[in-house]
């Protein structure tokens, strides 16, 4: 009955080499990308086409079109780029879902546009600050 107990060892040992490996890597591959400016324009690239994709197929299959725009928005925060005005209120931030006909609601409320997402029934309040800064301007 006496079974040897390192049987499990080199498993864990071979994960742990495994972590490593994967953590270097990445270290590696963002220390390859010096050119900031070159790498956030590529990035702004992939993040139009991932969303002209998940609205060509959000009819058809809305979990895909979903997960596209995570993607998106993920390489986004990766590369620490801005999305712009006219993508940032395309989707939920909360759940991802893309906003098309039949899957939010806009509201405008106290100088906010409000964004009531049906998937996940939570608000997105962008404040329309610029606008208003305009029509004082213009008041005057
Ligand atoms: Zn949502």
């Amino acid at each position: 009955m006496d079974r040897p107990r390192i049987v499990c060892r080199p498993k864990k040992l071979f994960l742990r080499s495994q972590n490593w490996r994967r953590a270097f890597e990445r270290r590696n591959s963002v220390l390859m990308k010096t050119n900031k400016g070159e790498q956030k324009k590529i990035a702004l690239e992939r993040i139009k086409i991932l969303f002209k994709e998940a609205d060509i197929i959000f009819d058809e299959n809305k979990t895909l079109a979903n997960s596209y725009i995570k993607k998106a928005r993920k390489l986004a925060m990766r590369v620490n780029l801005r999305l712009p005005r006219v993508l940032k209120r395309k989707f939920c931030k909360h759940c991802y879902s893309y906003f098309k006909s039949g899957s939010y609601r806009v509201r405008t409320k106290n100088g906010k546009v409000v964004y009531y997402c049906f998937a996940c029934k939570k608000y997105t309040r962008i404040p329309f600050i610029r606008e208003r800064l305009i029509k004082k301007l213009k008041k005057r």
